[in-house]
């Protein structure tokens, strides 16, 4: 087992290991949680894990409600979370009381959203199913749903109190799911971590690999938690990925997009000679070792219309992560004159 301590402005411990999930009665337990706990999850993962933690948990002596949501993104959304917040308030969930988020990102988010509004603030541990949750979304602090405009457009900054990765539960994830880990993962390589790009060029050890991201997120989110510089460094091939999530009709998964985004980037970058041309050799290497594509099959000033309309643009600029070596970018403020320029 590995633990990673989060510096944020509350700081929360990542355990990362294997059979945890079974054990997770005693974890809430050791960070001076007791009383009730409502579990959220999907219906793909209840099946699965639900009757593990819940086992655990009243074990340890806690009262356990659970709320499954359908699984999918469709499911961020307002609706579902206050039909959330409405079967807590029902079962009785005081301020003294936790949710506990069992499930991939989706879940995570909702979960997480909720836990920072009911009561205005309640004991929150996030249980990651999926790689992508495990490396990236468990870790951090953002909570969100989805609107009709775009994808979380509303939610909070609320930190986890603990983070309790059982790797063991993603012997059940479906090839595509994993992959799209894997695309966050070679990320943290590209933006901190020339040695884990060398990992992850040969079979590797899971629970290092995970430890190792979620180190570099933790430092990341310790300088940065409120997304205003470093952080940013994380929307390495997010920005242009976004786009193509949203052109495709969020029909590309976001992992896929991810890849796609980051060997979009990184090839504008070595054609206009910020970058050398092995750091793109070495990206495609990783990305079709695990199965993850990097042709979009479209032309990139389709996605400028979207691009524009980021999250993360401020007026007519956005801050761009550039790939200069490999295991370094540098994030630099483009107008739109620029980054077609650079992109076309
Ligand atoms: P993310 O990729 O952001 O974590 P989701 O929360 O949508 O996204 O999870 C991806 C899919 O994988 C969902 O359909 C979810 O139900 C399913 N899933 C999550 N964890 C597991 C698991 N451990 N085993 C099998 N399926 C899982
Ligand atoms: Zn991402």
């Amino acid at each position: 087992m590995k633990q990673i301590d989060v510096n944020a402005g509350k700081p929360y411990p990542v355990k990362i290991g294997r059979g945890l999930l079974p054990c997770c009665g005693a974890e809430l337990k050791g960070i001076g949680l007791s009383g009730k706990v409502m579990i959220v999850t999907d219906d793909n993962v209840a099946p699965l894990y639900l009757a593990t933690a819940e086992a655990s948990l009243k074990n340890s002596g806690f009262t356990v409600f659970s709320f499954t949501l359908p699984h999918g993104e469709n499911a961020k959304n307002f609706d579902n979370l206050v039909k959330l917040l409405n079967f807590t308030a029902e079962s009785g969930l005081t301020r003294s009381d936790t949710f506990v988020a069992l499930g991939g990102g989706v879940v995570g988010d909702l979960c997480g959203f909720a836990a920072a509004v009911y009561m205005r603030g309640v004991h929150f541990v996030q249980c990651p199913t999926t790689l992508l949750a495990a490396v990236d979304s468990s870790v951090g602090g953002k909570t969100a749903v989805d609107l009709a405009a775009g994808k979380n457009l509303a939610g909070a900054f609320y930190q986890p109190d603990l983070v309790l990765c059982d790797l063991d539960t993603f012997a059940t994830l479906p090839r595509e799911e994993y992959a799209n880990g894997m695309a966050e993962v070679i990320k943290y390589g590209f933006i901190r971590d020339a040695q884990l790009l060398a990992v992850l060029e040969q079979a590797f050890d899971e629970e290092a690999v995970v430890a190792c991201c979620v180190q570099i997120k933790a430092d990341v989110v310790a300088n940065d938690e409120f997304d205003r510089g470093e952080r940013m460094l994380l929307n390495f091939g997010h920005t242009v990925g976004h786009a193509i999530e949203a052109v495709s009709g969020y029909t590309i998964p976001h992992g896929q997009a991810v890849a796609l985004g980051m060997a979009a980037v990184t090839r504008a970058c070595v054609k206009n000679g910020l970058c050398p041309p092995e750091t793109l050799s070495i990206l495609l290497r990783l990305l079709a070792r695990y199965d993850l594509p990097n042709e979009t099959g479209r032309a990139v000033n389709e996605l400028f219309g979207w691009m524009g309309k980021d999250k993360k643009a401020s007026g007519d600029s956005i801050t761009f992560v550039l790939p200069r070596e490999t295991g370094r970018c540098e994030l630099r403020k483009m107008t739109r004159a620029e980054w077609t320029a650079l992109l076309s």
